[in-house]
């Protein structure tokens, strides 16, 4: 692009003339933001246009990954990255008196999602095109993203965001690309030609607008699509006036009711909000993403009967499986084709991945909303479950229970995890306990249906983003030890085990830790006005606020060591700093106060002169993915705590492992993966497993009353929470000591409390012998490769999607 500095320069300040009339004296931090994105974009242009034409004139088949979040985050550095001209940009930058880092935090995140499942769908788009795979992302361009979070005395308030304020550098409006969605009204059965025909009388009609976002390759010629959904109304008000009769009021309020279906993304991770506005999200995306491929695929002249040989559709979690009907509805009353066709063609285009077996996030529809909202689709729906229904009945003739049980519609609900199944050739969970808890409880009888359906994909991360953009100084260390071969092939920082005994390396590891943690020192003490001492352990916790994730079991332990320090001040402890970063959905109340609880306990930390500095307590306000890359590498112990059988995969606890970090980890999702690879002498494992939590399940005798009346220092930390005055607000912690003591520990928080105390004792004495931490420390990066996104989308395109790289040969320089 930029062959120089010198030419980077003239370009930027070219483009800085024509676009915001500026000289560079004059220019804004924003102004320059947006006039490198704008380079860029233009760019990456020619490829953009290059990659479409090659992927259509080839007839490659090609997915689509359907999701209805992608946790985006800041995308300028990560392109520069990827097309090799980073440094570049950032020296001439730096030589016309411009500060390179000023000029990327003017990026707002895109947070178009909540947590683990929005940013997996991201860091898959990523890899997608640095493997040169024709995969693209379809979703919702929500005009408000995931809240801002605000901490007012110590509680959650939440605001709204609007990453869209100043225009988003990186989208295309493809107004000519719009298609209409209808809902509601009526289905009118008309025989045509010997043929039964529907035709719907739709109540509604919106129009969805897609807004093309590129996705740009590491160093190669390819740029995907993410293709992101508008809602905006069918007519044109100041030309047709349909509502002449009708107030201006009138008219404000209709267009707002159906701009609405894009308005805002659900704030609920792991919890099932079941709301007629979010079933109208999920089939705008669907109707309108299965549309467009269908549209595409026929300018190609291809037959129909041959779709799923090039298309396959990726559904992330039950929230697209709309995607299984819609496309069923297409095939047989817009193509024509008869419901065996049909239904072949659809159920080898779909595969799905299922990321929870959290009852309260499963997706159950009600069928009175479901079929007034969707009366033909859900005409589709009930003739599909019809039909299974009779194969289960052949199979298993009599066993009415377990057909009711298997049933798609049953209990006046549509059982969305039941129609992925049934729908799709492949259903994976996300890392293998997942993936077994599926096949051999949660999912066994469909498993027994369907024994090839279910496979395993362990869930990754993009090193690109969350090592080599996020910890610059590590990476640079990693490619002047092992070369940077790495970077492309992430499994190769298996040679960092030759080093890992090396002492130089060893040193250089914590030399940069010891600087990224001077960095977020810094961050802390400019957002939060506390000083932390920067050679205390930094204990971090970051990710959604959910009672499984337990927060609450870290802040039990903080609150121990306290008392113990309080006790004997000259306690032998390494000085720790606990960080925590979270949002709690806006209507979950436990997490909220548990939020409150972390900030009394800073508060009384922190102002204790008693403890000498030797504990700190921070919260990080608004947690999001801009934040992570800056709190991640500075992290000394990663908190991954969740009650074992809970956590599907876990993505935080890899991009922990990647910079540098020792894990304290409950044996759950990925952490079973990451202790498989690093061992015991690597890794800080503690709590009952995953058959023990089944175990107490079942015979239902955890008695935690027992515990807390066996232990002192439970009787100590649940009396905090009611006579700790950790709140003005006496009652605030009540609803948190009533899930410990009169629900009976859900999440066995009091099981595991004494294994997690010793276990930091541990830590705290590991830390101790820099040498074996340091050496641990590479351990874990060396083993990080195989947690490489890369890995888990290889593995997809192989086994799941048939897909296969077709490299862009562009001819821009
Ligand atoms: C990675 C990530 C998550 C997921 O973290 P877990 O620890 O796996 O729950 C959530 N939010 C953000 C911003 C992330 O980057």
């Amino acid at each position: 692009m930029f062959s120089d500095t010198r030419a980077f320069q003239r370009a930027f300040l070219e483009k800085l003339q024509v676009m915001q009339g500026k000289i560079v004296d004059d220019a804004t931090a924003y102004d320059c933001f947006t006039v490198l994105g704008t380079l860029v974009r233009e760019f990456i242009s020619k490829r953009w246009i290059d990659t479409n034409t090659k992927y259509k004139h080839t007839g490659c088949k090609q997915v689509y990954y359907f999701s209805m979040e992608f946790l985006i985050g800041r995308l300028l550095e990560s392109n520069l990255i990827n097309l090799g001209i980073r440094d570049v940009c950032a020296e001439g930058l730096a030589e016309l008196g411009l500060s390179f880092e000023e000029i990327l935090q003017q990026e707002s995140d895109a947070g178009l999602g909540n947590g683990g499942l929005g940013r997996l769908a991201a860091c898959f788009l990523d890899s997608l095109a640095s493997l040169q795979l024709p995969g693209h992302g379809s979703g919702i361009r929500y005009k408000h993203g995931f809240f801002e979070q605000k901490i007012i005395n110590g509680y959650q308030v939440e605001l709204p965001e609007y990453w869209l304020k100043d225009g988003y550098v990186w989208e295309i409006r493809r107004p000519e690309k719009a298609l209409e969605i209808t809902f509601g009204g009526h289905v009118q059965p008309v025989t045509e030609n010997g043929r039964l025909q529907f035709y719907s009388e739709p109540a509604e009609r919106v129009l969805a607008v897609p807004y093309d976002v590129p996705v740009i390759g590491y160093r190669n010629q390819t740029v995907n699509t993410l293709r992101l959904w508008s809602a905006e109304p069918v007519v044109d008000f100041e030309q047709e006036q349909p509502f002449q009769e009708q107030s201006y009021q009138k008219i404000v309020e209709y267009k707002h009711s159906l701009e609405a279906i894009s308005e805002f993304l659900y704030p609920d991770d792991s919890t099932y909000e079941g709301k007629l506005l979010r079933l109208k999200q999920q089939y705008f995306l669907v109707s309108a993403g299965v549309h467009s491929i269908i549209r595409s695929f026929k300018k190609k002249n291809g037959s129909i009967a041959h779709f799923h040989e090039t298309v396959a559709i990726h559904v992330n979690d039950t929230h697209p499986v709309l995607a299984i009907p819609e496309l069923m509805r297409i095939l047989l009353d817009e193509e024509g084709l008869g419901w065996d066709d049909a239904w072949f063609i659809t159920t080898r285009t779909i595969s799905y991945t299922n990321h929870t077996i959290l009852a309260e996030a499963l997706e159950t529809w009600p069928t009175d909303m479901f079929r007034s909202l969707l009366p033909r689709v859900y005409m589709i729906v009930d003739e599909i479950n019809e039909r299974f229904c009779k194969d289960l009945w052949n199979r298993y003739p009599g066993d009415w229970e377990r057909i009711h049980k298997m049933a798609i519609i049953a209990d006046g609900a549509v059982k969305m995890a039941h129609l992925a199944i049934v729908g799709s050739h492949s259903v994976n969970g996300v890392a293998k306990l997942h993936t077994e808890i599926l096949k051999k409880r949660e999912m066994q009888r469909f498993n027994q249906f369907y024994p090839h359906k279910f496979n395993n994909k362990t869930n990754g991360i993009t090193h690109r983003r969350w090592l080599l953009k996020a910890n610059p100084k590590l990476a640079s260390l990693i490619t002047e030890t092992i070369g940077d071969r790495w970077i492309s092939q992430p499994t190769a920082l298996l040679q960092l085990l030759k080093h890992a005994e090396d002492s130089s390396l060893q040193q250089a590891v914590e030399q940069v830790k010891q600087e990224n943690k001077h960095k977020l020192a810094n961050m802390i003490q400019d957002m939060t006005g506390i000083a932390v001492d920067e050679t205390s352990i930094f204990d971090i916790q970051v990710k959604r606020l959910h009672a499984y994730k337990r927060q609450l079991l870290n802040v039990f332990h903080i609150l121990d060591l306290y008392r113990r320090l309080r006790e004997n001040p000259d306690l032998d402890l390494r000085p720790r700093t606990f960080i925590f970063g979270a949002k709690a959905a806006p209507g979950y109340h436990l997490a909220k106060r548990v939020i409150k609880l972390i900030h009394g306990t800073a508060e009384r930390i922190n102002k204790d002169p008693a403890i000498r500095g030797k504990l700190k307590v921070i919260f990080l306000e608004n947690y999001r993915v801009s934040l992570a890359e800056s709190i991640i590498p500075a992290a000394d112990v990663s908190e991954q705590i969740s009650t074992a059988g809970k956590e599907a995969s876990g993505t935080g606890n890899m991009k922990f492992m990647m910079n540098g970090a020792l894990t304290v980890g409950t044996m759950d999702g990925a952490n079973i993966e990451i202790f498989e690879k690093v061992g015991n002498d690597n890794m800080f494992v503690f709590g009952l497993a995953a058959d023990e939590v089944l175990q107490f399940y079942a015979n239902g005798n955890y008695r935690a009353f027992e515990l807390y009346k066996k232990d002192p220092r439970l009787a100590y930390v649940m009396d905090q929470l009611i006579h700790g005055g950790l709140s003005a607000n006496q009652a605030d912690f009540q609803i948190i000591f009533d899930s410990i003591l009169a629900n009976n520990d859900e999440y066995f928080v009091l099981a595991d409390f004494a294994s997690y105390v010793d276990i930091h004792a541990k830590i705290d004495r590991t830390y101790r012998d820099r040498r074996r931490w340091n050496q641990s420390s590479i351990v874990n990066i060396a083993h990080s490769g195989g947690f490489s996104s890369d890995r888990t989308i290889t593995d997809y395109a192989d086994e799941i999607w048939q897909l296969q790289a077709l490299p862009i040969v562009s001819n821009s320089l």
